[in-house]
């Protein structure tokens, strides 16, 4: 809707101690949120979360995103919900579905293989749409187009703590590109060939590397030789897509793409993601944020730094926290940070 102006045109907050100053000024950036109509409560609840746990005091914009028009009930809801501007977005056709230079018989036969491996989602032909979606096209949506920063949130996750500072400021004043809270080890089954073709990409474009990049974090051998499967679970992030749509990493999702493993494979955008972060960006400006209470079942990041814990108020447990599970990638990350 082009009559609404962009976010850091709206009014001025009112004024209150417990809140930012009148004069606040949010920086350039929204929520989005992918979803279907049917997930409109598990919707609901999640932005009802963020609100009540930080955004009621910040009022930043919300885009939600939809290969099928969002129904009138579903908007007249969340826009109820949202204490910023929302705006309901429909995904052109080709930033959804499987593009028709992919071999549909290849493609459908590599689903059925992966559907009898009991493969998660490897049946399925709407969680690659997704996963390609989230890799190369969200930022690139028009409503997206305006904004510098996101938030990834998705329906039925959960804000453990309140969040007393605008986290995209810190990205923005600190120079970060990415932020997680919770890192794991993805299934090799899903990305057979990834790492190859990575390797492949960084030969032919080794003007993209960056120096002091965190390949050390994603290879053990540190020399990139092979993936150690780590990566930044994507259903949380908050990042600049100046780097999604800078050259480096749209020849590096034209590469992919043009491989086929979104289909042929079932590449996720986490890796994706996680990859493109680690090789294309200097290592400090990942940053996790432990401030940031978060679940998306059947995991939970709880604060455990300093009195984190004692300032949100959280209400995860702090002994069940995923960052000490064998299969969460965190400890990996922040010792290779220290090295
Ligand atoms: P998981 O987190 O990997 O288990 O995958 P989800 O089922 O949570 O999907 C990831 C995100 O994509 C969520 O925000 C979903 O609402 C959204 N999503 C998944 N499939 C579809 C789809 O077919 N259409 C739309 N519009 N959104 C989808
Ligand atoms: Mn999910």
């Amino acid at each position: 809707n082009p009559s609404i102006p962009p976010s850091h045109d709206i009014e001025p907050l009112p004024g209150s101690e417990a809140y930012p100053s009148s004069s606040y000024t949010r920086v350039n950036a929204t929520f989005v949120i992918l979803c279907r109509n049917d997930q409109l409560w598990d919707t609901m609840r999640s932005v009802r979360e963020i609100e009540d746990k930080f955004n009621h005091k910040y009022h930043y914009p919300y885009v939600f995103l939809n290969e099928v028009p969002f129904t009138e009930e579903f908007k007249y809801r969340l826009k109820t919900m949202a204490s910023g501007k929302a705006e309901f977005g429909l995904i052109p056709r080709d930033h959804w579905f499987q593009p028709d230079w992919i071999d549909e018989a290849k493609a459908s036969k590599s689903r059925e293989k992966m559907q009898s491996e009991n493969i998660i989602y490897g049946g399925s032909l709407s969680y690659r749409n997704m996963c390609r979606f989230n890799s190369g096209f969200f930022f690139r949506h028009p409503l997206m187009e305006k904004y510098k920063w996101y938030w990834r949130i998705e329906p039925d996750v959960h804000f453990h703590c309140n969040i007393l500072f605008d986290p995209f400021r810190y990205m923005e004043e600190n120079n970060k590109i990415y932020a997680f809270t919770i890192s794991m080890i993805e299934y090799e089954a899903t990305i057979p060939t990834l790492w190859g073709h990575v390797k492949d990409f960084v030969k032919k474009y080794p003007q993209y590397v960056a120096k002091n990049n965190a390949m050390g974090f994603i290879s053990d051998d540190g020399s990139g030789d092979r993936y150690n499967l780590c990566h930044f679970w994507s259903n949380f992030e908050i990042a600049n897509m100046e780097f999604w749509r800078g050259e480096a990493y749209m020849k590096f999702f034209e590469y992919l793409d043009s491989q086929g493993g979104f289909y042929y494979e079932r590449w996720g955008d986490a890796p994706v993601h996680s990859i493109a972060a680690s090789i294309f960006a200097p290592r400090e400006q990942i940053h996790f944020f432990d401030e940031i209470g978060y679940e998306h079942a059947p995991y939970t990041h709880c604060p455990k730094e300093g009195d984190n814990w004692e300032k949100g108020k959280c209400t995860c447990r702090p002994d069940n926290n995923f960052d000490f599970d064998g299969i969460s990638c965190l400890n990996k990350f922040q010792n290779f940070m220290k090295s």
